[in-house]
């Protein structure tokens, strides 16, 4: 049998072969009660050590990455990860039990303590939390936050949130698990949001809206005062949406808009991987009158050191264990102090302009739906050409085969055939000029061969899949091995 690289591991198991060696310490040997022992064999794979490692390098590039190539999958900020961020965080004095003695990781809370500072001092919200685990369960918690504050003010009629239709799937998701019924407003042809259709929908009932600036199709909401205070005025509350804070990162900041509330994506922005499930953290800011809602622990500073405020009456209670995912927050910590105060700006610029850059150099190839200087991502609503039927999803499988991420594809909804580019700051001039390169071959090839494209992707491990059966009759076993 000829062994190709992508064989399962149990596949070039052979008995007996081993793949450790231990130092003979001449320990006397232990029999284990009979009973004590599994009847059958387990089923393991015996391989050497070299065979374990060739196995796992190849199942690792079969997995795309932003350290593999470029990644532009908009709403997501797939940006380099510098590797002194796991550095920091894989330091020693880092590998804590939650339940030791706070005497003995001041260190550690003041890790915790800087960051939640530094985020408030880029967004513009008086005090952050650090204990949500992703996005959305910081959109969970703004929301149990906002629910808390009209509860207080005996203002009950409030169960009503207003959401784009351009948002964020999470954000009407996050406003129905956390008990609130959604209403949609309508957007403008530019994406942002349509004022008469929000005047509309504003009354008693509405609990606040939620927002994100520059908005899903990275359009800059130039009405955001007008917006705040209509909002306002009516009782509600105002959520940013930080998830993807790149575009503003030192720019703008949403405290200055109006925001009340808001979550950030430390895996996102700031810099921690993501992908792959994990692990994420989502801290959520505030203003000052919403800060005593805020999920325990509460890390503060005292005279004596930092402590954990536990016992505080109107807090929302625990929403993680412990602290939240503290090592996310090392890294995140040490990507701030590594940019610096004074390059901050330069995030957010390099991000607007490596994404208009782009826009402008595919617009005669690809529909532009939404014209003018965009922030960190756009969108295009596939090929100008639509003669030859050539989709998004074609275009989407054909990047493939040259070593390309697809970016977000039909997303946001608001745009029929969406494919939604963020090259983020981090890609060079020369990574950009690719995929450009890329993009305008893939154009020209879906008018002189559509059906090359139609047949995409090639040279990938798996081919064209059926999305439908793949989403409904997932086939997660790789062949039924170990019967
Ligand atoms: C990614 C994202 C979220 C959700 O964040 P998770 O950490 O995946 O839960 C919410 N809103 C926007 C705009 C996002 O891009």
């Amino acid at each position: 049998m000829i062994m190709y690289y992508d064989n399962l591991i149990f596949e070039i198991s052979q008995k007996d072969r081993k793949g450790y060696s231990l130092p003979n310490y001449g320990i006397k040997q232990y029999g284990i009660p009979k009973e004590l022992l599994r009847s059958e064999e387990a089923i393991l794979p015996e391989v050497s050590e070299l065979e374990a490692v060739r196995h796992y390098t190849n199942v690792s590039f079969k997995n795309f990455g932003v350290e593999k190539g470029f990644y532009p999958l908009g709403s997501c900020t797939m940006k380099y990860n510098p590797k002194i961020n796991q550095d920091i965080a894989s330091l020693p004095g880092f590998n804590l039990h939650p339940y030791q003695p706070l005497s003995t990781i001041q260190g550690a809370l003041e890790v915790y303590y800087e960051t939640q500072r530094i985020l408030s001092e880029l967004s513009g919200l008086d005090t952050f939390t650090l204990n949500p685990y992703a996005g959305a369960h910081g959109e969970l918690v703004g929301l149990m936050i906002m629910k808390r504050y009209h509860e207080d003010r005996n203002d009950t009629k409030r169960n009503k949130i207003i959401v784009p239709d351009s948002a964020h799937g999470t954000n009407p998701a996050s406003a129905t698990v956390a008990g609130f019924d959604t209403v949609e407003v309508k957007s403008n042809e530019d994406g942002t949001v349509n004022l008469e259709d929000l005047k509309s929908v504003l009354n008693d009932e509405i609990a606040g809206i939620m927002l994100t600036n520059p908005n899903t199709v990275g359009i800059f909401e130039k009405d955001i005062y007008e917006i705040s205070e209509l909002v306002h005025d009516a009782g509600g509350l105002l959520y940013y949406d930080g998830a993807n804070l790149n575009p503003i990162l030192g720019i703008a900041r949403p405290g200055d808009m109006g925001f009340d509330i808001m979550h950030i994506n430390l895996h996102k922005t700031f810099s921690t991987p993501h992908g792959g499930g994990g692990p994420g953290s989502g801290p959520v800011g505030v203003v000052d009158h919403l800060v005593k809602y805020l999920p325990k622990p509460v890390v503060k500073k005292g005279k004596d050191g930092f402590y954990l405020e536990e016992d505080n009456e109107t807090t929302l209670g625990q929403i993680s264990h412990f602290y939240g995912n503290f090592g996310v927050v090392i890294k995140a910590y040490t990507y701030l102090l590594s940019i610096g105060k004074e390059n901050f700006s330069n995030v957010g610029k390099l991000s607007v302009l490596n994404a208009n850059y782009i826009k402008e150099s595919l617009r005669d190839l690809y529909l532009l739906p939404i014209k003018g200087v965009c922030k960190h991502e756009f969108v295009f609503d596939g090929l100008i050409d639509k003669s030859d039927h050539v989709t998004t999803l074609d275009i989407a499988k054909r990047l493939l085969d040259y070593d390309v991420h697809p970016p977000t594809i039909y997303f946001p909804l608001v745009v029929k055939e969406a494919i939604m580019i963020e090259p983020t700051e981090t890609e060079s001039k020369v990574a950009v000029d690719n995929f450009i390169e890329v993009m305008r071959k893939v154009a020209i090839e879906a008018k002189e061969n559509p059906d090359l494209v139609k047949g995409a992707p090639y040279n990938t491990v798996v081919k064209r899949l059926d999305e439908a059966q793949a989403a409904r009759k997932p086939i997660v076993k790789y062949r039924d091995l170990l019967k």
